[in-house]
C-alpha cells in the first residue's frame, strides 16, 4: 500500500472547509472589487508652490493665438466632455464616453441621480458602460464612490478638493473639474494630459514638469485665475486638432508662425510615439492597447498591452472567476 504523503504545509493539515475559507479570503484579499470597496488612504493635496514660479514671457500672445485656433469650436471637445455630459466621463476625446454616459442616463429613467445609482445594479452599470476601457473598472469605482458619497458626504458632492480625492477613481485633474462645474468654485486647474504636454511642448515650465501635478502647481503660481477654468478647455481642444501627439500640425500652427513654440517641429518631420525605456516586449499584430487614468490622479495614463488573445481571454477568466467568488461571499 502507498504511503499517504505528508502534509507540505500548514494549510494542508487545516479541514477542507478551513482551506477554501483561507482561499476565498486570499482571492477577496485580491480582488478589484474590494480594492474599490475599501476607503482610498486620504492625501491631502497641495494648494500652492513655496516658490512661484515665474510667469513665461509672451504667454499672454500664445494664450491669444491658440484661442485664434480654438474659435471655431470644431474640437471634440466642444460637443462631448464632462462640461458637457455631466460628471461621470471623464474622458472628453472618446465618443464611447458619451454615449455610455447617454445609454446611462436612459436606462436611470432620464437622469443620472444618486439614488439611482445607488439602486442600479453593479451588472447593469457595466452593460451599459461597454464598450468604454476598463468598463468593469468604471463600473466599480462608480458604485463605491456613489455608497462614499451617500454614506460619508449625505448624499452631497463634496466641495472639497482633499474630500473628493479620498473618492475611489477621484485624483487632482477631476476634483478640481468637479468643483468647476458641479460647484462652480475655481480652486485649481484640472490639468490633464493635454495641458500638460501643451505647456511644456510651449517651454512654460523651467525644468519641464514630469507630472501633472507639478504642472497644475506651475501654472495657478503665476496664471491669472480668470484662465483656471478655460484653459483646459482651451488646450484640449487645441490638443485634438492642431497639437496632437502623435500627429502635431507644427506647420499650420498660429504659434509656430510667431515663433513663439520651443517646442515645435522642424519642416516635414513628423512625431513618434516614445518606445518605454527598458520595455522588452514587441507589440505584436493581435496585441491591444488600453489607456486609463490612474486613480490617485498622479499618474495621468496608463497604457496596458494586452498580450494576444489567447493570453487576454486567461486573464479575463482568471479575473471572472474572482468576480464569482466575490458574488457568493
Ligand atoms: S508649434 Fe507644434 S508643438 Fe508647438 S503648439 Fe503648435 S502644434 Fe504644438
Amino acid at each position: 500500500m502507498a504511503k499517504a504523503k505528508p502534509p507540505t504545509s500548514m494549510q494542508s493539515k487545516l479541514p477542507l472547509t478551513t482551506q477554501k475559507a483561507a482561499k476565498d479570503k486570499k482571492l477577496k484579499a485580491k480582488s478589484p472589487v474590494h480594492d474599490a470597496a475599501k476607503p482610498k488612504k486620504r492625501k491631502i493635496i497641495v494648494r500652492e508652490l513655496a516658490i512661484p514660479h515665474p510667469s513665461p514671457p509672451k504667454w499672454e500672445e500664445v494664450y491669444a493665438l491658440i484661442q485664434q485656433h480654438r474659435a471655431d469650436g470644431g474640437a471634440p471637445v466642444d460637443t462631448m466632455g464632462c462640461d458637457l455630459a455631466g460628471v461621470g466621463e471623464d474622458d472628453p476625446k472618446d465618443a464611447a464616453c458619451d454615449a455610455a454616459v447617454k445609454r446611462l442616463r436612459a436606462v436611470l429613467g432620464g437622469s443620472i441621480t444618486l439614488p439611482a445609482l445607488l439602486e442600479a445594479p453593479i451588472e447593469l452599470i457595466r452593460e451599459t458602460i461597454y464598450p468604454v476601457s476598463f468598463y468593469k473598472s468604471k463600473a466599480k469605482y462608480i458604485k463605491a464612490t456613489v455608497s462614499a458619497l451617500n454614506e460619508e458626504f449625505d448624499g452631497e458632492v463634496p466641495r472639497d478638493v482633499d474630500d473628493l480625492c479620498s473618492l475611489t477613481g477621484i485624483g487632482p485633474k477631476m476634483a478640481f473639474l468637479i468643483l468647476q462645474v458641479a460647484w462652480k468654485q475655481n480652486d485649481g486647474i484640472c490639468v490633464d494630459t493635454h495641458v500638460h504636454r501643451i505647456t511644456n511642448l510651449l517651454g512654460w515650465h523651467s525644468p519641464p514638469t514630469n507630472t501633472p501635478e507639478q504642472t497644475r502647481l506651475n501654472l495657478q503660481s503665476w496664471l491669472p485665475k480668470s484662465h483656471w477654468q478655460d484653459i483646459n478647455h482651451l488646450l484640449v481642444g487645441f490638443g485634438q486638432t492642431i497639437c496632437p501627439e502623435p500627429g502635431r500640425k507644427c506647420g499650420s500652427c498660429n504659434v509656430n508662425k510667431a515663433g513663439l513654440c520651443p517646442g515645435a517641429l522642424p519642416p516635414g518631420a513628423k512625431t513618434t510615439t516614445k518606445k518605454k525605456r527598458g520595455s522588452t516586449k514587441r507589440k505584436r499584430k493581435d496585441d491591444v492597447e488600453e489607456s486609463e487614468e490612474g486613480e490617485d490622479g498622479a499618474e495621468y495614463t496608463q497604457v496596458k498591452v494586452v498580450r494576444n488573445k489567447r493570453k487576454a481571454t486567461k486573464k479575463k477568466t482568471k479575473k471572472e472567476n474572482i468576480e464569482d467568488l466575490e458574488d457568493l461571499v
